[in-house]
């Protein structure tokens, strides 16, 4: 950079959940970086040994058939402790002792950056990392927190969909064109409505399932194939379910081709796995990847005649059946263009040129994929920032208490869509306490507010305790703090709707303040050579800019000043006529 203190490159990073990829920007092309075997797909897999041995990637599931090997650690980053199968600690449970997803996560993000160093020969400091646009807060901070231990920084935290039709759309994107990114990757989906405004790339809607992945497809069939073989897949040793997942998986991929494959299980029997069948038992899950689907152009408020393109992604988009529902949903042929595998990585190399400056400038709009509130009386959801709400923002409210006496008010942090605070998921919670007061005298104010990474920060804060500060812009602005300084930029862009709409009423009320006494003069002078339907049609639109400026309605004063100004062109036409006429009868 400028002032001489190499800052280094910025790597885009996708970390998925059945495979990651490490990307950068190249000569103006995104590319992406492969390790010392070529390939440039690393399988999101660590194996630990007892010794402390790590492996990572091809090297980890080299080892799956002796000792278990941590997949999918994705799916449960930031989750609570004691789910899945995290312990009561939030830890994974692995030879070398218990782990953190985020730790886990670090080993992949860590081969990566060593992919990236050996590739580009120097350093690697700082990177941009995709997560589903479904991922809330908790999964997101989980995500910055794994890119730390792993020694990045990680300067951006961007949701796939937005990565991909960054890798699609770039220079394909003309003004108001919108497309769908429909990802199907290996353990998550993810469909979202983006639209180009005024060359800013804006994602309007975003839907998905956390719970539906090509994983789900080779257990599906390895069932078919158990069943038939009578095997009770439930029953078997972990160890054994997983290479009859594996041979499910292979089988997978082989139907993508052919019609008929043989799964096969070594001292078992084998079978034939059919696609059709396979299609047939697939319907209920892609009944779900459907409704996702209409939900994101409900929500876009489209229909599929407004896109441009529906642009697929993620591994499982090869199967010839979701490929086939996906052009039926959207009633057009999907855009394959896109590399299935690696246009996320790619995307997140574009956005790390962006930061980097090294692409040129493209403002990227990200949205809140969930709404956020915090629980209020009668155990009920209050949205303080809605879904599909462009990031950064920040939303505020103030509550009062409920009781008489009551010393404190419990924040429940929120995230769902559901009406009921029980059926949202709870990000954190804490106490906010204020002085003893009667029912409804307590002010105390929320704010939330999301940063560019997605991530929430909440504030409460009791007024009556006069903690609340307010600055004055002027000679005092030289001594305000950097954050104040923030907090008043971030205002102002808050503000800017406002701000404008007071300016569009403003400029049009001066051209009324004109525009009215000039309409009088000249129906004096020239009124009498109009028609009398003329004349009626300017004294309406006259009365409509008067009785505008009293709404003090911004866009309704533009329009009617508008309406006068073309109603009179007939009456100034007849004023220049008169004036030159004037000057020949004159002269
Ligand atoms: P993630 O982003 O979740 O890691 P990917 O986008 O890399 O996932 O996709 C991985 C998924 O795609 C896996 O479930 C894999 O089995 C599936 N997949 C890859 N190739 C094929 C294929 N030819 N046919 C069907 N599924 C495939
Ligand atoms: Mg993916």
């Amino acid at each position: 950079m400028s002032d001489g203190t190499d800052e280094g490159v910025i790597v885009g990073i996708d970390l998925g959940t059945t495979q990651s990829a490490v990307a950068v920007v190249d000569s103006g092309f995104p590319i992406l970086l492969a390790d010392e075997n070529g390939a440039s797909l690393t399988p999101s897999a660590v194996w630990y040994g007892k010794e402390g041995e790590i492996e990572v990637g091809k090297a980890a599931l080299r080892r799956a058939g002796v000792s278990p090997v941590v997949t999918s650690v994705k799916s449960l980053m930031g989750r609570a402790a004691g789910e899945g199968q995290l312990d009561e600690n939030g830890r994974l449970d692995t030879p070398a002792g218990p782990r953190t997803p985020e730790e886990v996560s670090a080993e992949i993000l860590r081969k990566l950056k060593t992919v990236a160093e050996t590739r580009l020969e120097k350093p690697v400091g700082k990177a941009v990392i995709t997560v589903p646009a479904y991922f809330h807060d908790g999964q997101r901070a989980a995500t910055k927190k794994a890119g730390e231990l792993a020694g990045l920084e990680v300067v951006r935290i961007l949701s796939e969909p937005t990565a991909a039709a960054l890798s699609y759309g770039l220079d394909r994107l003309d003004e108001n064109s919108r497309v769908a990114v429909f990802d199907f990757g290996g353990g998550t989906f993810d469909v979202s409505i983006l639209e180009m405004r005024e060359g800013v790339f804006e994602v309007t809607s975003t839907a998905g399932d956390t719970q539906l992945g090509g994983d789900d497809f080779d257990e599906l069939i390895a069932e078919m194939a158990a069943a038939e073989m009578k095997v009770a897949l439930a029953d078997l040793e972990p160890l054994e379910r997983v290479s009859w997942l594996r041979e499910g998986r292979r089988v997978k991929h082989a139907l993508s081709e052919d019609d008929e494959v043989i799964f096969r299980m070594p001292f078992i029997e084998e079978c034939q796995v059919s696609r059709k069948v396979f299609e047939v038992k697939m319907q209920t899950l892609l009944d779900r990847m459907e409704s996702c689907c209409r939900r994101a152009m409900l929500d876009s408020q489209i229909d599929p005649t407004d896109l441009k393109a529906v642009v697929m992604v993620g591994g499982s988009s090869r199967i010839p059946v979701v490929k086939r529902r996906v052009a039926e949903v959207f009633g057009m042929e999907p855009d394959l263009s896109q590399h299935p595998d690696e246009a996320i990585a790619r995307g997140a190399a574009i956005q790390a040129g962006i930061l980097a400056g090294t692409v040129r400038e493209v403002l990227l709009l990200d949205v809140t994929p969930l709404s956020l509130g915090i629980e209020t009386m009668g155990g009920l959801m209050n949205v303080l920032i809605a879904r599909n709400t462009t990031i950064p923002c920040k939303a505020g409210e103030m509550f009062t208490n409920a009781a008489d006496g009551q010393k404190s008010m419990k924040v429940r942090v929120l995230q769902g869509e559901r009406e009921l605070a029980a059926d949202n998921w709870e990000l954190g919670s804490f106490e906010v306490p204020f002085a003893p007061e009667r029912r409804g005298q307590a002010r105390v104010g929320v704010e939330f507010r999301i940063d560019a990474d997605g991530i929430l920060s909440v504030l409460a804060r009791d007024t009556a305790t006069g903690k609340d500060t307010v600055i004055e812009v002027g000679s005092a602005a030289v001594d305000v703090t950097e954050s104040k300084v923030e907090q008043m930029v971030s205002e102002s862009v808050e503000h800017a709707f406002e701000d404008m709409n007071a300016r569009v009423f403003e400029e049009a009320r001066l051209k009324a303040d004109e525009l009215l006494p000039a309409v009088e003069v000249a129906l004096e002078q020239a009124g009498e050579f109009l028609e009398q339907e003329e004349l009626e049609k300017i004294k309406i639109a006259r009365d409509g800019v008067v009785e505008a400026i009293q709404s003090e309605k911004a866009a309704e004063l533009k329009g009617a000043v508008e309406v006068l100004d073309s109603a009179t062109e007939t009456l100034a036409a007849l004023l220049v006529e008169r004036a030159t006429g004037a000057l020949f009868s004159g002269s």
